[in-house]
């Protein structure tokens, strides 16, 4: 079929321009802030890969990600963000604002997990920067763990190891297991946003966002709500004990320039625990 002919063309095209890309510096990485909703501080930065592709405009990461990861793509690319992120995160530093010494998340892939480069290009990204493997948190998928969970397990315990920090990404949508919360060293659990976006007129997502902050707290585990978008979900998401969060809210992913000299709006001070709110919690100051 002509059709298809054309769509494989034009998917070994992309193809090609994505390894292009990979090799010259094509990519760049947006950085989205994580506030401490408690101290109303920067906490860390999450990174997000983005392509601004020269014909094409800019391409979101769910335009190829998924390409890199059919093919052979995807560790190279898992490679440079990694290299990426350390290396903006020592930049950070020595501008020394307010985004120095924060932590840098950096999301991993299913596929760059299952082959063997992982845990030293790890290393190598963090070696080449200077930075402490405790300023770097990776973000893997329930989904990524539960394929090949033992293999997995033995890796990101490896990872763990050499003082690299992980979070469970989209907590509460893929097989939300308890084993591998007892059996992997995680130190964050990021709510996904569905329960952020639906906690506000439906009891049982806030049901469920009070429950995984319990469920964090008893493993000594740090709790971040995905996509706040407005004051209202951030006034809940602080009234069931949430203390880190991202969104719309506070900032997209920021280009380094704009993330560097970013602040955080001034945030009320949280209700002291164990007293009940008032059912509507002021929203915060700008
Ligand atoms: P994720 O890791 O869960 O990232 C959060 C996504 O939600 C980002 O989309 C971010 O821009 C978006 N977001 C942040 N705040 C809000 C909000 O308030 N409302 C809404 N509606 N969305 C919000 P993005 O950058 O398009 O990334 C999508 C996914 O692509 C990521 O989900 C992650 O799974 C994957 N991804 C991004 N960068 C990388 C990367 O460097 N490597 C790999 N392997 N995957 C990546
Ligand atoms: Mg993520
Ligand atoms: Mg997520």
């Amino acid at each position: 079929e002509p059709v298809m002919h054309e769509r494989l063309l034009d998917r070994r095209q992309l193809e090609h321009d994505l390894r292009d890309a990979i090799e010259n510096d094509g990519l760049a990485l947006a950085y989205q802030p994580i506030v401490d909703l408690d101290r109303g501080e920067l906490h860390a930065f999450e990174a997000l890969v983005r392509w601004p592709h020269p014909e094409r405009g800019p391409l979101s990461p769910a335009e190829f990600v998924p390409l890199a990861e059919e093919t052979d793509l995807i560790v190279p690319l898992g490679a440079w963000v990694l290299r990426e992120a350390a290396r903006q995160a020592r930049r950070f530093d020595d501008l020394g604002g307010q985004a120095a010494k924060r932590v840098m998340h950096v999301n991993l892939s299913a596929r760059h997990l299952e082959g063997d480069g992982l845990a030293a290009d790890v290393t190598r990204a963090i070696g080449e920067a200077g930075l402490r493997p405790e300023r770097f948190e990776l973000e893997v998928t329930e989904t990524v763990m539960m394929q090949n969970a033992e293999r997995s397990a033995a890796l990101l315990h490896a990872i763990c190891d050499r003082g690299v920090r992980l979070a469970i990404d989209d907590f509460g949508t893929g097989h939300s297991s308890l084993a591998y919360l007892h059996d992997l060293p995680m130190h964050t659990l990021k709510i996904d946003r569905t329960f952020v976006d639906r906690m506000l007129d439906d009891a049982r997502s806030e049901a469920i966002v009070r429950t995984i902050v319990q469920l964090a707290s008893g493993l000594g585990m740090r709790v971040v709500a995905e996509g706040i978008e407005t004051t209202e979900q951030l006034a809940a998401l602080r009234a069931a004990g949430v203390r880190y969060g991202q969104g719309y809210l506070f900032a997209r992913p920021l280009p380094p320039d704009e993330a560097a000299s970013w602040r955080p709006p001034l945030l009320t001070p949280r209700p002291r625990p164990g007293r009940t709110l008032p059912p509507e919690a002021p929203p915060p100051e700008r």
